[in-house]
Protein backbone atom coordinates (compact mmCIF):
# COMPACT_ATOMS: atom_id res chain seq x y z
CA UNK A 1 0.00 0.00 0.00
CA UNK A 2 1.20 3.57 -0.59
CA UNK A 3 1.57 6.17 1.93
CA UNK A 4 1.93 9.54 0.26
CA UNK A 5 2.75 13.09 1.70
CA UNK A 6 2.56 11.91 5.28
CA UNK A 7 -1.21 10.84 4.55
CA UNK A 8 -1.34 7.01 5.62
CA UNK A 9 -3.71 5.69 2.93
CA UNK A 10 -5.91 3.06 4.87
CA UNK A 11 -6.98 0.12 2.01
CA UNK A 12 -10.05 -1.65 4.46
CA UNK A 13 -8.66 -5.38 4.97
CA UNK A 14 -12.29 -5.38 6.47
CA UNK A 15 -13.88 -5.47 3.72
CA UNK A 16 -11.89 -8.73 1.89
CA UNK A 17 -13.12 -10.36 4.81
CA UNK A 18 -16.76 -11.67 4.21
CA UNK A 19 -18.43 -11.83 7.90
CA UNK A 20 -18.10 -14.68 9.94
CA UNK A 21 -14.72 -15.63 7.70
CA UNK A 22 -12.91 -15.18 11.37
CA UNK A 23 -13.92 -18.88 12.44
CA UNK A 24 -10.78 -20.51 12.31
CA UNK A 25 -11.30 -24.27 9.91
CA UNK A 26 -10.80 -27.32 11.26
CA UNK A 27 -6.76 -27.92 10.50
CA UNK A 28 -6.60 -31.50 8.46
CA UNK A 29 -9.02 -31.62 5.94
CA UNK A 30 -7.59 -28.72 3.68
CA UNK A 31 -3.69 -30.77 4.09
CA UNK A 32 -2.33 -28.10 6.09
CA UNK A 33 1.49 -29.76 7.63
CA UNK A 34 0.90 -29.33 11.58
CA UNK A 35 4.59 -27.73 11.57
CA UNK A 36 2.45 -24.76 9.62
CA UNK A 37 -0.44 -24.35 11.84
CA UNK A 38 -1.34 -22.47 14.42
CA UNK A 39 -1.43 -24.09 17.69
CA UNK A 40 -3.46 -22.78 20.68
CA UNK A 41 -4.12 -23.49 23.75
CA UNK A 42 -2.78 -23.97 27.33
CA UNK A 43 0.71 -25.06 29.03
CA UNK A 44 0.32 -25.61 32.89
CA UNK A 45 3.46 -26.34 34.73
CA UNK A 46 3.26 -27.15 38.32
CA UNK A 47 5.67 -28.22 41.47
CA UNK A 48 4.57 -29.84 44.40
CA UNK A 49 7.31 -30.07 47.29
CA UNK A 50 7.07 -31.38 50.92
CA UNK A 51 10.21 -31.68 52.86
CA UNK A 52 10.65 -33.28 56.26
CA UNK A 53 12.81 -31.38 59.23
CA UNK A 54 16.45 -32.76 58.98
CA UNK A 55 16.65 -34.73 62.23
CA UNK A 56 19.62 -32.71 64.61
CA UNK A 57 22.94 -34.02 65.27
CA UNK A 58 22.90 -35.52 68.63
CA UNK A 59 25.45 -33.50 71.08
CA UNK A 60 26.66 -34.74 74.19
CA UNK A 61 25.16 -33.69 77.14
CA UNK A 62 22.49 -31.84 75.65
CA UNK A 63 18.85 -32.43 74.35
CA UNK A 64 17.82 -31.13 71.08
CA UNK A 65 14.47 -30.92 69.56
CA UNK A 66 13.56 -29.97 66.28
CA UNK A 67 10.08 -29.91 64.39
CA UNK A 68 9.37 -28.08 61.52
CA UNK A 69 8.37 -28.24 57.74
CA UNK A 70 9.28 -26.99 54.58
CA UNK A 71 6.43 -27.03 51.34
CA UNK A 72 6.27 -25.71 47.81
CA UNK A 73 3.19 -25.47 45.48
CA UNK A 74 3.72 -23.63 42.43
CA UNK A 75 1.02 -23.65 39.16
CA UNK A 76 1.57 -21.64 36.23
CA UNK A 77 -0.86 -21.57 33.08
CA UNK A 78 0.23 -19.90 30.13
CA UNK A 79 -1.92 -19.82 27.36
CA UNK A 80 -0.55 -19.24 23.94
CA UNK A 81 -0.91 -19.17 20.35
CA UNK A 82 1.41 -19.16 16.88
CA UNK A 83 3.73 -21.41 14.70
CA UNK A 84 6.15 -23.03 15.54
CA UNK A 85 9.03 -20.53 16.90
CA UNK A 86 8.21 -18.05 19.78
CA UNK A 87 4.91 -18.38 20.46
CA UNK A 88 2.59 -15.66 21.25
CA UNK A 89 1.92 -15.14 25.44
CA UNK A 90 -2.11 -14.63 25.30
CA UNK A 91 -2.26 -14.74 29.17
CA UNK A 92 -0.66 -15.87 32.31
CA UNK A 93 -1.14 -16.87 35.85
CA UNK A 94 1.08 -17.99 38.68
CA UNK A 95 0.44 -18.61 41.93
CA UNK A 96 3.42 -19.98 44.52
CA UNK A 97 3.39 -20.08 48.36
CA UNK A 98 6.87 -21.88 49.80
CA UNK A 99 6.29 -22.32 53.14
CA UNK A 100 9.50 -23.08 56.02
CA UNK A 101 9.26 -23.12 59.28
CA UNK A 102 11.31 -24.55 62.04
CA UNK A 103 11.87 -24.87 65.62
CA UNK A 104 14.78 -25.41 68.27
CA UNK A 105 15.13 -26.52 71.36
CA UNK A 106 18.46 -27.04 73.29
CA UNK A 107 18.96 -27.72 76.69
CA UNK A 108 22.32 -28.57 78.44
CA UNK A 109 22.30 -31.12 80.93
CA UNK A 110 24.64 -29.19 83.24
CA UNK A 111 26.80 -26.35 82.96
CA UNK A 112 30.39 -24.88 84.37
CA UNK A 113 30.07 -21.30 85.71
CA UNK A 114 33.26 -19.29 85.86
CA UNK A 115 31.52 -16.40 87.78
CA UNK A 116 30.15 -15.31 90.15
CA UNK A 117 32.60 -18.58 91.59
CA UNK A 118 33.45 -21.90 89.58
CA UNK A 119 30.40 -23.91 90.09
CA UNK A 120 28.52 -26.61 88.23
CA UNK A 121 24.65 -25.85 87.86
CA UNK A 122 22.45 -28.57 87.04
CA UNK A 123 20.01 -27.62 84.49
CA UNK A 124 22.35 -25.74 82.31
CA UNK A 125 21.29 -22.81 79.52
CA UNK A 126 18.25 -23.26 77.72
CA UNK A 127 17.74 -21.78 74.01
CA UNK A 128 14.83 -21.85 72.02
CA UNK A 129 14.02 -20.46 68.70
CA UNK A 130 11.56 -20.57 66.18
CA UNK A 131 12.17 -19.60 62.23
CA UNK A 132 9.75 -19.04 59.54
CA UNK A 133 9.83 -17.88 56.00
CA UNK A 134 7.32 -17.23 52.98
CA UNK A 135 7.83 -16.56 49.71
CA UNK A 136 4.46 -15.98 47.07
CA UNK A 137 4.14 -13.82 43.94
CA UNK A 138 4.00 -9.95 44.86
CA UNK A 139 0.25 -9.38 44.51
CA UNK A 140 -0.60 -6.18 41.85
CA UNK A 141 1.72 -7.40 39.45
CA UNK A 142 -0.26 -6.21 35.94
CA UNK A 143 -1.36 -8.73 33.22
CA UNK A 144 0.94 -7.58 31.04
CA UNK A 145 4.24 -7.10 33.34
CA UNK A 146 3.53 -11.14 33.73
CA UNK A 147 3.29 -11.45 30.48
CA UNK A 148 6.30 -9.57 28.81
CA UNK A 149 8.05 -11.81 31.58
CA UNK A 150 6.87 -14.99 30.00
CA UNK A 151 8.33 -16.75 26.68
CA UNK A 152 6.99 -20.24 25.14
CA UNK A 153 9.21 -21.80 22.35
CA UNK A 154 7.28 -24.42 20.49
CA UNK A 155 9.57 -26.44 18.07
CA UNK A 156 8.76 -29.89 16.34
CA UNK A 157 11.53 -31.94 16.37
CA UNK A 158 10.93 -35.04 14.41
CA UNK A 159 7.87 -36.70 12.68
CA UNK A 160 5.25 -36.37 15.08
CA UNK A 161 7.29 -35.09 18.23
CA UNK A 162 7.83 -31.62 19.13
CA UNK A 163 9.53 -29.84 22.41
CA UNK A 164 8.28 -26.96 24.39
CA UNK A 165 9.99 -24.69 26.24
CA UNK A 166 10.05 -21.23 28.14
CA UNK A 167 10.24 -19.07 31.17
CA UNK A 168 8.34 -16.87 33.55
CA UNK A 169 9.70 -14.40 35.32
CA UNK A 170 8.15 -12.90 38.28
CA UNK A 171 8.14 -10.91 41.75
CA UNK A 172 7.54 -12.22 44.86
CA UNK A 173 6.98 -11.55 48.38
CA UNK A 174 9.12 -12.61 50.84
CA UNK A 175 8.44 -12.60 54.87
CA UNK A 176 10.64 -13.83 57.19
CA UNK A 177 10.43 -13.71 61.37
CA UNK A 178 13.05 -14.93 63.68
CA UNK A 179 12.27 -15.07 67.37
CA UNK A 180 15.27 -16.57 69.77
CA UNK A 181 14.97 -16.66 73.82
CA UNK A 182 18.39 -17.72 75.69
CA UNK A 183 18.10 -18.96 79.83
CA UNK A 184 21.53 -18.33 80.97
CA UNK A 185 21.83 -20.92 83.82
CA UNK A 186 24.86 -19.10 85.65
CA UNK A 187 23.67 -15.37 86.31
CA UNK A 188 19.45 -16.44 85.46
CA UNK A 189 19.45 -13.85 83.14
CA UNK A 190 17.37 -14.11 79.70
CA UNK A 191 17.65 -12.58 76.35
CA UNK A 192 15.36 -12.11 73.74
CA UNK A 193 16.15 -11.33 69.79
CA UNK A 194 13.63 -11.03 66.84
CA UNK A 195 14.60 -10.60 63.49
CA UNK A 196 11.58 -9.95 61.41
CA UNK A 197 11.58 -9.01 57.01
CA UNK A 198 8.63 -7.83 54.65
CA UNK A 199 8.75 -7.21 51.08
CA UNK A 200 8.24 -3.22 50.05
CA UNK A 201 6.29 -2.28 47.09
CA UNK A 202 8.20 -2.48 43.91
CA UNK A 203 11.37 0.40 43.49
CA UNK A 204 11.63 1.14 47.29
CA UNK A 205 14.35 1.98 48.69
CA UNK A 206 15.87 -0.87 51.30
CA UNK A 207 15.06 0.63 55.08
CA UNK A 208 15.60 -0.94 58.56
CA UNK A 209 14.58 -0.67 62.10
CA UNK A 210 16.94 -1.70 65.09
CA UNK A 211 15.24 -2.07 68.99
CA UNK A 212 17.30 -2.62 71.91
CA UNK A 213 21.05 -4.16 71.36
CA UNK A 214 22.59 -7.23 72.12
CA UNK A 215 23.89 -6.40 75.30
CA UNK A 216 20.49 -5.23 76.42
CA UNK A 217 19.22 -8.78 76.25
CA UNK A 218 16.23 -7.33 73.94
CA UNK A 219 16.95 -6.72 70.50
CA UNK A 220 14.33 -6.36 67.72
CA UNK A 221 15.53 -5.76 64.40
CA UNK A 222 13.06 -4.95 61.25
CA UNK A 223 14.07 -5.14 57.32
CA UNK A 224 12.10 -4.08 54.60
CA UNK A 225 13.42 -4.93 51.14
CA UNK A 226 12.66 -4.28 47.63
CA UNK A 227 10.76 -7.53 45.94
CA UNK A 228 12.87 -10.23 44.76
CA UNK A 229 11.61 -12.16 41.60
CA UNK A 230 11.41 -15.63 40.87
CA UNK A 231 12.14 -17.62 37.44
CA UNK A 232 10.72 -20.77 36.43
CA UNK A 233 12.14 -22.30 33.66
CA UNK A 234 10.89 -25.62 32.22
CA UNK A 235 11.58 -28.04 28.92
CA UNK A 236 9.79 -31.20 27.55
CA UNK A 237 9.31 -32.93 24.63
CA UNK A 238 6.63 -35.25 23.60
CA UNK A 239 4.46 -37.01 20.91
CA UNK A 240 1.10 -35.75 19.07
CA UNK A 241 -1.44 -37.24 17.42
CA UNK A 242 -3.64 -35.78 14.69
CA UNK A 243 -3.79 -31.75 14.89
CA UNK A 244 -3.82 -32.08 18.94
CA UNK A 245 -1.05 -32.14 21.44
CA UNK A 246 -2.15 -32.90 24.84
CA UNK A 247 -0.39 -34.82 28.06
CA UNK A 248 1.37 -34.39 30.99
CA UNK A 249 4.75 -35.96 32.52
CA UNK A 250 7.25 -35.22 35.19
CA UNK A 251 10.22 -33.12 34.30
CA UNK A 252 13.54 -34.39 35.27
CA UNK A 253 14.46 -33.38 38.39
CA UNK A 254 18.57 -33.06 39.81
CA UNK A 255 18.91 -36.00 42.27
CA UNK A 256 18.11 -35.77 46.06
CA UNK A 257 15.53 -33.18 44.96
CA UNK A 258 12.69 -32.47 46.97
CA UNK A 259 10.35 -30.96 44.38
CA UNK A 260 8.25 -32.51 41.69
CA UNK A 261 7.79 -30.35 38.70
CA UNK A 262 4.91 -31.79 36.00
CA UNK A 263 3.96 -30.09 32.76
CA UNK A 264 0.35 -30.08 30.92
CA UNK A 265 -0.21 -29.30 27.70
CA UNK A 266 -3.40 -29.09 25.57
CA UNK A 267 -2.44 -27.63 22.14
CA UNK A 268 -4.89 -27.33 19.26
CA UNK A 269 -4.02 -26.67 15.61
CA UNK A 270 -5.48 -24.70 13.29
CA UNK A 271 -5.23 -24.51 9.67
CA UNK A 272 -3.24 -21.36 8.83
CA UNK A 273 -4.73 -22.16 4.59
CA UNK A 274 -8.34 -20.23 5.06
CA UNK A 275 -6.17 -16.93 6.19
CA UNK A 276 -4.07 -16.99 3.88
CA UNK A 277 -6.01 -18.25 0.90
CA UNK A 278 -7.92 -15.32 1.82
CA UNK A 279 -5.16 -12.80 1.75
CA UNK A 280 -4.10 -13.83 -1.52
CA UNK A 281 -7.50 -13.40 -3.11
CA UNK A 282 -7.22 -10.05 -1.75
CA UNK A 283 -3.64 -9.01 -3.22
CA UNK A 284 -5.01 -10.77 -6.47
CA UNK A 285 -7.89 -8.71 -6.41
CA UNK A 286 -5.98 -5.40 -5.30
CA UNK A 287 -3.37 -6.14 -8.12
CA UNK A 288 -5.98 -6.38 -11.17
CA UNK A 289 -7.88 -3.37 -10.40
CA UNK A 290 -4.44 -1.21 -10.28
CA UNK A 291 -3.50 -3.23 -13.28
CA UNK A 292 -6.54 -1.88 -15.25
CA UNK A 293 -5.23 1.19 -17.28
CA UNK A 294 -9.01 2.50 -17.64
CA UNK A 295 -9.43 2.86 -14.18
CA UNK A 296 -6.01 5.21 -13.94
CA UNK A 297 -7.09 7.28 -16.44
CA UNK A 298 -10.52 8.23 -14.94
CA UNK A 299 -9.04 9.01 -11.94
CA UNK A 300 -8.47 13.21 -11.08
CA UNK A 301 -5.67 12.40 -8.72
CA UNK A 302 -3.61 9.62 -6.88
CA UNK A 303 -6.11 9.52 -3.97
CA UNK A 304 -9.51 9.13 -5.92
CA UNK A 305 -7.34 6.47 -8.22
CA UNK A 306 -6.64 4.53 -4.34
CA UNK A 307 -10.62 4.78 -3.49
CA UNK A 308 -11.05 3.61 -7.04
CA UNK A 309 -9.13 0.84 -6.73
CA UNK A 310 -10.45 0.11 -3.38
CA UNK A 311 -13.66 -0.09 -4.53
CA UNK A 312 -12.92 -2.30 -8.00
CA UNK A 313 -10.64 -4.72 -5.45
CA UNK A 314 -14.00 -5.18 -3.49
CA UNK A 315 -15.81 -5.77 -6.34
CA UNK A 316 -13.78 -8.28 -7.74
CA UNK A 317 -13.67 -10.62 -4.52
CA UNK A 318 -16.92 -10.15 -3.70
CA UNK A 319 -18.62 -9.63 -7.09
CA UNK A 320 -20.64 -6.69 -5.61
CA UNK A 321 -19.70 -3.08 -4.56
CA UNK A 322 -19.16 -2.10 -1.41
CA UNK A 323 -22.00 -0.38 0.34
CA UNK A 324 -22.43 3.20 0.01
CA UNK A 325 -21.11 5.32 3.30
CA UNK A 326 -17.12 4.91 3.93
CA UNK A 327 -15.62 1.94 4.31
CA UNK A 328 -14.33 0.43 7.63
CA UNK A 329 -10.67 1.13 6.65
CA UNK A 330 -8.43 -0.67 8.65
CA UNK A 331 -4.42 0.68 9.39
CA UNK A 332 -2.22 -1.27 7.67
CA UNK A 333 1.25 -0.58 7.18
CA UNK A 334 1.98 1.94 4.37
CA UNK A 335 5.61 3.68 3.14
CA UNK A 336 5.74 6.94 1.96
CA UNK A 337 7.13 9.18 -0.85
CA UNK A 338 10.41 9.17 1.01
CA UNK A 339 10.71 5.44 1.08
CA UNK A 340 9.98 5.00 4.63
CA UNK A 341 7.89 2.69 6.19
CA UNK A 342 5.72 3.11 9.18
CA UNK A 343 3.12 0.92 10.80
CA UNK A 344 4.97 -2.25 10.79
CA UNK A 345 5.17 -3.07 14.32
CA UNK A 346 1.90 -2.04 15.42
CA UNK A 347 0.46 -4.43 12.57
CA UNK A 348 2.92 -6.99 13.70
CA UNK A 349 1.65 -7.15 17.43
CA UNK A 350 -2.48 -6.63 16.11
CA UNK A 351 -1.54 -9.88 14.13
CA UNK A 352 0.38 -11.52 16.90
CA UNK A 353 -2.50 -10.97 19.24
CA UNK A 354 -5.31 -12.50 16.66
CA UNK A 355 -2.79 -15.64 16.29
CA UNK A 356 -2.54 -15.27 12.66
CA UNK A 357 -0.05 -17.32 10.60
CA UNK A 358 3.61 -15.63 10.73
CA UNK A 359 3.11 -15.48 6.76
CA UNK A 360 0.73 -12.83 6.14
CA UNK A 361 3.27 -10.33 8.29
CA UNK A 362 6.23 -11.14 6.29
CA UNK A 363 4.16 -10.56 2.86
CA UNK A 364 2.92 -7.12 4.01
CA UNK A 365 6.25 -5.96 5.00
CA UNK A 366 7.88 -7.06 1.62
CA UNK A 367 5.36 -5.22 0.24
CA UNK A 368 6.13 -1.68 2.08
CA UNK A 369 10.07 -3.17 1.42
CA UNK A 370 9.20 -3.25 -2.26
CA UNK A 371 8.06 0.00 -2.52
CA UNK A 372 11.47 1.42 -0.58
CA UNK A 373 13.17 -0.17 -3.38
CA UNK A 374 10.85 1.18 -6.24
CA UNK A 375 11.36 4.73 -4.79
CA UNK A 376 15.00 4.40 -4.55
CA UNK A 377 15.19 3.08 -8.33
CA UNK A 378 12.68 4.39 -9.99
CA UNK A 379 12.18 8.66 -9.84
CA UNK A 380 8.86 8.66 -11.57
CA UNK A 381 7.91 6.98 -8.10
CA UNK A 382 7.26 10.03 -7.18
CA UNK A 383 5.63 11.56 -10.50
CA UNK A 384 1.84 12.15 -8.92
CA UNK A 385 0.34 10.71 -11.92
CA UNK A 386 -2.25 7.15 -11.20
CA UNK A 387 -1.34 5.07 -13.82
CA UNK A 388 2.27 5.45 -12.26
CA UNK A 389 1.13 4.40 -8.99
CA UNK A 390 -0.76 1.68 -10.46
CA UNK A 391 1.84 -0.08 -11.76
CA UNK A 392 4.24 0.18 -8.86
CA UNK A 393 1.44 -1.17 -6.64
CA UNK A 394 0.84 -4.33 -9.31
CA UNK A 395 4.68 -5.11 -8.64
CA UNK A 396 4.00 -5.14 -5.33
CA UNK A 397 1.43 -6.88 -4.91
CA UNK A 398 2.02 -8.98 -7.45
CA UNK A 399 5.49 -9.69 -5.46
CA UNK A 400 3.60 -10.43 -2.01
CA UNK A 401 0.87 -12.95 -3.77
CA UNK A 402 3.82 -15.34 -4.77
CA UNK A 403 5.18 -15.32 -1.66
CA UNK A 404 1.33 -16.56 -0.29
CA UNK A 405 0.66 -18.82 -3.29
CA UNK A 406 4.49 -20.56 -2.87
CA UNK A 407 3.80 -20.74 0.55
CA UNK A 408 0.49 -22.42 0.10
CA UNK A 409 1.61 -24.80 -1.99
CA UNK A 410 4.07 -26.47 0.43
CA UNK A 411 2.24 -25.83 3.41
CA UNK A 412 -1.65 -26.51 2.24
CA UNK A 413 -1.45 -29.44 -0.50
CA UNK A 414 -5.23 -29.79 -0.29
CA UNK A 415 -5.98 -25.70 -1.23
CA UNK A 416 -6.94 -25.50 -4.78
CA UNK A 417 -4.51 -22.43 -6.16
CA UNK A 418 -4.70 -23.58 -10.22
CA UNK A 419 -6.94 -20.28 -10.83
CA UNK A 420 -4.90 -18.24 -8.63
CA UNK A 421 -1.50 -19.17 -9.59
CA UNK A 422 -2.86 -17.97 -14.05
CA UNK A 423 -4.03 -14.66 -12.39
CA UNK A 424 -0.82 -13.93 -10.82
CA UNK A 425 0.85 -14.91 -13.80
CA UNK A 426 -0.87 -12.15 -15.64
CA UNK A 427 -0.06 -9.22 -13.13
CA UNK A 428 3.62 -10.63 -12.99
CA UNK A 429 4.12 -9.55 -16.75
CA UNK A 430 2.37 -5.79 -15.95
CA UNK A 431 4.24 -5.68 -12.61
CA UNK A 432 7.48 -6.52 -14.76
CA UNK A 433 8.09 -2.37 -15.52
CA UNK A 434 8.16 -1.63 -11.89
CA UNK A 435 10.34 -4.42 -10.25
CA UNK A 436 12.98 -3.56 -8.59
CA UNK A 437 16.10 -5.64 -9.29
ZN1 LIG B 1 1.41 -0.90 -1.90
Amino acid sequence: MHVRAGFILALGLIWALPPGSGRAALAGDDGARPEACVWKGTVTIRRQGDLPPPKPKPEEGKTITFGGSHTLSETIVIEVCGEAGALYVQSVRRQLQEDFISDLDERCHEVLCMVPEQKRKRPGHHGRAHYEWHVSILAGQSPAALRQGTHVNLEFSGPRRFRIGGGQTALTDYVSDFVRDDHDACDGSDSHKEIHERTGPPGSAPWSEHQGSPDSGFEVITHLLPPGDSTLGFGFAAAFSGMSMKGSQDLPQPAGAWVRETAEWDLKAESPCPDVLRRLQQDLAYGEAYADEKLAGAAANTDEYDQAASRRAYQILHGSLPPAGNPPDELEAGTDEQGRISGLDDLRRKLEKECKPDIIFASIAAHEEMHGRQEQQFPEYTDGRPRTWGLMEVSAYAMDARMLLEWLMENCPGTGLGDAEKRLEKLERIGERYTPE
